[in-house]
């Protein structure tokens, strides 16, 4: 028998969970479908190998949530309400050299220096105001993250209004290698800087991938790494008991196959088993653009031919999962096991590394030029192993499309390449021996889409490549990117693939605050209703952006910290403000003043990026117009609003 509801969700992926959340609260009735036996996709934390030992089969680190309001404010209270944790971890990263050295990105700004200037002061010096530029930018961008993104002509021509806005487009549209080489002169420093980028699947020749090389510094400046206690799947957890508290089901292993429309509108889902799930207002699905056709029928040629046509990342990755008996010991020291990600350079040489890429580029697999990571997730978390014991994950680069046998070959070929894994490895780990090892599980990219065969499209974890063509109001492409799809009314789509990307970004926040504008809920007032009072840090308290006339790590320091917060609130009382749909500050007003040319308006875009435009005499004559009569009565009173 089927059963009736407001809106019926395909996918417990956490994008799924958190907009499922948002739309329980508003009082919506709420059922989310799911395929697997677990929640949360690539989000979930498993005894994959023996019991007792706890993995991240897919995501570990949480830095893409870490300035998303859901989290800031604590919007559905999965910190303060459903016992949510995180650890801030100081070092996101470390990358270890064949002859014992290695650097670290701290969180703090002067360490990182410190340990780049071992290497090259001059690198120290320019890392500096990398690290501000970066600091300074990433909030602008978090601003747009999310929530539904800004038209693609609009933001061109935002950054095109300052020398800042222009430097950021370069690097938007330019490849890290371009911006590593002509930034940085030390071989190991560029090496350090090109694997955290590697991780994010692009290619270190990738035109229009740059913007991580400011996104990166800055994000790990300003919050570090957030992993949650016991796992990323604890974040699934606090989702699922958000989601029940608000009344919402989840029905567990039961396969969508169908879309329902009616008279051009989704109605509902009907699952694998014949089961029909009527929904009367909405249906939200994790549907990949390449796959639409398979689960939406009629919809139009030329769409779905656009929809095809979207580019996967260029290569993927293979993870092994071990238990072991006595936790990681590294020859480097214990600073490894303080840091989120270790990285292993197997040559010191830039040029030989960046080559280490090329067999990916043709489907091969080249034990000399294998690209590794891996870490202990038991030294900042003893939760996950019982005392004592480790939990190890290991992760390669490699492709998914084999030369040789195509993407099945994956299923026997997987337990080599991590074999190959191991051997790298051992030359830095002093216990990775086979005594020490109790359990393996490995998972190949082709394991990765069978875990979530509409979002690991072709293994591809973050859905799509994050190029500049494929981002912002142009993800996946800009007929989707408003989260609906053309021809069928009432159907929203969540995923790795739509804005703001790949990565546990919470980023059905922004699919919700769509479906919240068409179904005329006010976003607002239901997050703040409801609301618990946070008693505790959390890591993820709001961080204040860097003030440009500050020196770079003023924040640093408790008076300087102080005189500009005072600064940020004089601006904020004193500045008109404009608001997005979200409720955030998107433009604001510091001055007026006359003009030869008009009135100059002076003030600040998405916080940073300097405003300095003209209004020119017929622009105010035809302003004035669009401020009809029936205005006015609205306008007196809203002076004296509240
Ligand atoms: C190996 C690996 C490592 C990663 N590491 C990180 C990391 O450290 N940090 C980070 O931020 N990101 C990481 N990611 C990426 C991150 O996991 C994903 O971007 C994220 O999980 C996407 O979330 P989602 O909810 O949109 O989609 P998914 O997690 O893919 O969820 C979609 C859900 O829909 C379900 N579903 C699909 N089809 C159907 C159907 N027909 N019927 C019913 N249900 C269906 C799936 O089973 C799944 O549960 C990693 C990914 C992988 C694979």
């Amino acid at each position: 028998m089927s059963k009736q509801y407001d809106i019926v969700v395909m996918g417990a992926g956490h994008n799924g969970l958190v907009a499922a959340c948002y739309l329980a609260k508003a009082g919506k009735k709420v059922l989310v479908v799911e395929r697997n036996k677990w929640a949360g996709g690539g989000v979930v934390t498993q005894e994959l190998t023996v019991p007792g030992f706890r993995h991240d089969q897919h995501s570990i680190s949480h830095v893409c949530l870490a300035a998303n309001p859901m989290m800031t404010d604590d919007e559905l209270g999965l910190l303060g309400k459903f016992d949510l944790n995180y650890n801030f971890l100081d070092i996101p990263s470390i990358t270890l050299f064949p002859d014992g050295t290695h650097l670290c990105l701290y969180k703090d700004v002067d360490k990182t220096c410190e340990s780049i200037a071992q290497f090259s002061q001059r690198d120290a010096e320019t890392y500096r105001k990398h690290a501000t530029f970066g600091k300074k930018v990433v909030p602008m961008f978090l601003q747009g993250m999310y929530s539904p993104p800004a038209p693609m002509g609009a933001f061109l021509s935002m950054l095109d209004q300052s020398q800042e806005g222009r430097d950021l487009f370069q690097m938007m549209t330019r490849s890290p290698l371009d911006i590593l080489n002509y930034m940085y002169e030390s071989d190991k420093v560029k090496i350090h800087f090109m694997k955290p980028v590697a991780q994010l699947l692009q290619m270190p020749d990738d035109m229009g991938t740059g913007l991580c090389m400011l996104m990166i510094p800055g994000l790990m400046h300003t919050y570090g790494i957030p992993k949650p206690v016991g796992g990323s799947g604890r974040l699934t957890d606090a989702l699922i008991r958000c989601f029940e508290h608000y009344g919402g089901e989840v029905v567990m292993e039961s396969q969508v196959d169908k879309v329902v429309t009616k008279h051009g509108r989704a109605v509902g889902l009907r699952t694998q088993d014949g089961q029909l799930h009527t929904a009367k207002d909405a249906v939200l699905a994790a549907i990949h653009p390449k796959r639409l056709d398979r689960f939406i029928d009629g919809l139009d040629e030329d769409l779905l031919r656009r929809a095809n046509r979207v580019k996967s990342s260029p290569f993927n990755i293979l993870t092994a999962h071990y238990a072991i008996n006595e936790k990681a010991k590294f020859f480097a020291g214990d600073v490894v096991t303080k840091a989120s990600a270790t990285e292993y350079a197997t040559t010191m040489n830039f040029k030989e590394f960046v080559d280490q890429f090329e067999p990916l580029r043709r489907g091969e697999v080249i034990r000399e030029k294998l690209m590794f990571s891996g870490a202990d997730q038991s030294h900042h978390d003893p939760s996950r192993a019982p005392p004592g014991k480790g939990v190890m994950l290991t992760q390669a680069f490699v492709p998914y499309f084999l030369k040789d046998g195509g993407p099945q070959r994956w299923d026997d070929y997987k337990e080599e390449v991590a074999d190959m894994i191991l051997d790298g490895m051992r030359p830095f780990i002093s216990n990775f021996t086979a005594e020490n090892i109790i359990a393996r599980t490995v998972d190949s990219p082709l394991d990765h889409e069978r875990h979530s065969p509409n979002s690991f499209v072709d293994g591809d974890e973050h859905g799509l490549g994050t190029y500049f063509f494929q981002g912002g109001s142009n993800r996946p492409i800009p007929e989707l990117s408003n989260y609906t799809v053309p021809g069928v009314s009432g159907l929203y789509l969540c995923g790795p693939f739509m804005h703001p990307s790949g990565g546990v970004f919470g980023g059905g926040r922004a699919t919700a605050i769509k479906m919240f504008q068409d179904l005329g809920l006010d976003f607002q007032k239901v997050v703040d209703q409801d609301r618990v009072k946070l008693t505790r840090t959390t890591g993820f308290e709001k961080k204040a952006p860097p003030v440009e006339a500050a020196p770079p790590e003023v924040s640093a320091a408790p008076v300087a910290a102080a005189a500009v917060q005072t600064a940020q609130a004089a601006a904020a009382e004193h500045d008109v403000v404009l608001y997005g749909g979200d409720g955030e500050p998107m433009i604001s007003i510091s001055s007026l003043e006359a003009g030869e040319a008009g009135l100059l308006i002076n003030g600040r875009i998405y916080g940073t990026v300097p405003l300095r435009a003209t209004l020119k005499p017929a622009d105010l004559r035809r302003s004035l117009g669009l401020l009809s009569w029936g205005l006015i009565p609205f306008l007196i009173k809203l002076l004296f609003k509240r």
